[in-house]
C-alpha cells in the first residue's frame, strides 16, 4: 500500500472530480452571517439553518444588531435549530464581544476568533476558509472524523490531533476544500453505519475496504 500522503492525494484527485459543486452549504453573504450559521448548525442541518437565517439575516445586519436583540425575542427567532437557548447566549455575547473588541467587524485570525465566546477552533476555521479565504486549518466534523480514521490517516479520535495529522498530508491550498469533499462523500459513500465499500471509487486505497 502506498504511504498516506500518496493516498491522500489520490483521494483529493478523485473526490473533486466526482464532487465539483463541494463547498459551504451554509448561505452567508459576509463573514458576520457565516460565523452566526455555524453556531447555529451545532446539532442541525445546514438545510434548516438556511430556512431560519433567510429571515434572520434581514432583520440583524451588523454585530450591533445581533449585540442589542433582546434574548428571549431571539430565542424563538432561532427556536428551531435545536439547543436555542445556548446557541441565542452564544451568538449575543459573541456581537457584544464584536463590538467591544473589534469595531463590530468579525477578525480574521484564529487567535482573535477563539477568543469569541461560543466560537472554537473549527467554527474558527470555516469562517476563515470560507468567509475570508484563509486556509489556516482544517474542519473536522464527525464525516472528517470518520472517514479520516477509516484511510487510515489518522489514529487519533480528538479533532484537534485528527486536524494535526491531517495537516500533514493534505496541502494546505486544500485544506478548506478537503472537509467539504469528506462530507458530500460521508453523504453517499462512506456512511457511518454502513459504509458502501462495493461502489466506492476510493476502495483501492482504503486498508477498511471490506471488499
Ligand atoms: S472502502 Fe469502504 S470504508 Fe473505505 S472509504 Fe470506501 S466506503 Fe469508506
Amino acid at each position: 500500500m502506498k504511504t498516506p500522503k500518496e493516498r491522500s492525494k489520490q483521494v483529493l484527485r478523485i473526490l473533486k472530480k466526482r464532487y465539483p459543486q463541494a463547498g459551504c452549504s451554509l448561505l452567508h453573504a459576509d463573514p458576520l452571517e457565516l460565523l452566526v450559521a455555524t453556531i447555529l448548525s451545532a446539532q442541525c442541518t445546514d438545510k434548516r439553518v438556511n430556512e431560519v437565517t433567510k429571515t434572520l439575516f434581514k432583520k440583524y445586519r451588523s454585530a450591533e444588531d445581533y449585540s442589542n436583540a433582546d434574548i428571549a425575542t431571539f430565542e424563538n427567532e432561532i427556536r428551531s435549530t435545536g439547543f436555542f437557548r445556548n446557541k441565542a447566549k452564544s451568538i449575543l455575547s459573541m456581537a457584544q464581544a464584536l463590538v467591544e473588541d473589534h469595531d463590530g467587524e468579525v477578525p480574521d485570525s484564529m487567535e482573535a476568533l477563539v477568543k469569541l465566546p461560543g466560537v472554537g477552533r473549527k467554527t474558527a476555521n470555516v469562517v476563515l476558509g470560507n468567509a475570508f479565504g484563509i486556509n489556516a486549518g482544517i474542519v473536522v466534523d464527525t464525516h472528517v472524523k470518520r472517514i479520516s480514521n477509516r484511510l487510515l490517516f489518522t489514529k487519533n479520535q480528538d479533532p484537534n490531533k485528527i486536524e494535526k495529522d491531517l495537516i500533514e498530508l493534505v496541502p494546505k491550498k486544500e485544506w478548506t476544500l478537503w472537509p467539504h469533499l469528506l462530507i458530500h462523500f460521508g453523504r453517499e459513500i462512506c456512511q457511518a453505519r454502513k459504509p458502501k465499500c462495493e461502489d466506492c471509487p476510493l476502495a483501492k486505497l482504503c486498508p477498511s475496504a471490506t471488499t
